[in-house]
C-alpha cells in the first residue's frame, strides 16, 4: 500500500509496544475462572496490510481465547450464506448502548436481540447458520473462523469447560432469545456452539490477519480465500463501528476512529477499510470488559498513521 511504506508501519507497531508494555491497569477478566490464569503481562501488537504484509512487537505468539472477537466473523458467516438482510431483519443492527451480556437489552428493545456484537446476538447468529446438526454448524464456524485466520486453530478445552460450566448469564440469554422467537436452534445448542466459538484459540498475528481479511475487501490476504462478498463487508464494519465495544462504543469511535471489536480475552481488532488491521493482545481489561492497553496501542497507531476513518485524529 503506497501511502504507508513499511518502516512506517513497523516503527508506529513498535513505538505502541514500547508506549504501554509497563502499564498495569485494568484485571483479566474472572467470570470464566480460567481466564484469571492466563499471565496478565503479556501485551503483543501486529499490523496486517490488505497485501498480506505482517508487522509485529511483543507477545504475538501466545495462544488466548478469541471470545468476542469471534462475533463479527460468525456475523460475516451469516451475511456471505443468507445476505445482510437476515442479519438486520432476524438478529438487528442497533447498538444496544448496554454491556455485552444484558439481559435487560433483549427485554428494552421491543425484543430484538440488539446486534451481532453483544452476547444475545452473537448467540442468535449462531443459531442462525443454516445447519441440519449441531456438528455441522459447529463444522461451518469453525471453518470460517479458520478461514479469516488463514491457519487451522484449536479450541482451548479448558477455557470451553471453565466457561460452558458457568455460563448461567448466557443460557438466560438463548432461553430468553428463544421465548421471543429470536433463536433459530434449541437454545442449549446454540450456547454450546456459542462458547465453543468463543473458546477457539488465536494469537495476536492470527487476530491481525483476520482484520486484514475485512481491510482486503472480505479475501484473506495470505490464502485468496473469500470469505466476505466484497459488497457486504462495509455493511459489517457499520455494525463494528456503532456496537464493538459495547456501552464504551462511542467513546472509542470519538478517540479512534476505526470500527473494531474487542473481547474478554484481552484481543482487540480494528480495521482501516481498504488498507490494513491492527489487533492488539494484552489480558487486563477495563470495567467495560475491553483491554486496556490493547485500546491503547490500536489508538496510538491510528493517530501515528493518520487513519481514523473521519479525519486524522
Ligand atoms: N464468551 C464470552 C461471554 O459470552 C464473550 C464475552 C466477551 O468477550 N465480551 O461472556
Amino acid at each position: 500500500i503506497a501511502e504507508f511504506d513499511s518502516v512506517a508501519l513497523q516503527s508506529a507497531v513498535d513505538r505502541a509496544y514500547d508506549s504501554f508494555k509497563n502499564v498495569k491497569e485494568g484485571a483479566n477478566a474472572n467470570y470464566i475462572p480460567i481466564l484469571d490464569e492466563v499471565p496478565s503481562d503479556l501485551f503483543g501488537v501486529a499490523i496486517v496490510t490488505r497485501d498480506g504484509e505482517m508487522f509485529v512487537a511483543g507477545d504475538v505468539d501466545y495462544r488466548f481465547s478469541i471470545q468476542s472477537v469471534s462475533k463479527p466473523f460468525t456475523a460475516a458467516l451469516i451475511m456471505a450464506q443468507q445476505g445482510p438482510e437476515a442479519v438486520r431483519e432476524k438478529i438487528g443492527v442497533e447498538p444496544t448502548g448496554l454491556p455485552f451480556n444484558s439481559k435487560v437489552a433483549i427485554e428494552i428493545y421491543e425484543e430484538r436481540s440488539g446486534n451481532p456484537m453483544v452476547n444475545a446476538g452473537a448467540i442468535a447468529a449462531v443459531s442462525l447458520v443454516q445447519a441440519e446438526t449441531e456438528e455441522e454448524r459447529w463444522e461451518l464456524i469453525n471453518d470460517n473462523i479458520q478461514g479469516f485466520a488463514g491457519e487451522k486453530l484449536q479450541v482451548l478445552e479448558e477455557v470451553y469447560t471453565s466457561e460452558y460450566e458457568t455460563a448461567w448469564g448466557n443460557r438466560a440469554i438463548a432461553n430468553l432469545l428463544f421465548n421471543y422467537g429470536r433463536l433459530y436452534a434449541e437454545p442449549e445448542e446454540a450456547l454450546r456452539v456459542y462458547t465453543r466459538q468463543c473458546s477457539i484459540g488465536i494469537n495476536t498475528r492470527d487476530l491481525a490477519v483476520m482484520g486484514g481479511t475485512l481491510a482486503n475487501e472480505g479475501t484473506n490476504p495470505l490464502t485468496g480465500r473469500e470469505m466476505l462478498p466484497a459488497r457486504h463487508v462495509p455493511e459489517l464494519l457499520a455494525i463494528m463501528a456503532t456496537a464493538g465495544f459495547y456501552d464504551e462504543s462511542g467513546a472509542w469511535m470519538f478517540s479512534a476512529g476505526l470500527p473494531s471489536k474487542t473481547g474478554v480475552g484481552g484481543g482487540v481488532v480494528s480495521v482501516v477499510p481498504g488498507k490494513f488491521a491492527i489487533a492488539a493482545f494484552s489480558p487486563r481489561l477495563n470495567e467495560a470488559g475491553n483491554s486496556v492497553r490493547a485500546q491503547r496501542a490500536i489508538r496510538q497507531i491510528a493517530g501515528d498513521l493518520g487513519v481514523g476513518l473521519y479525519g486524522p485524529n
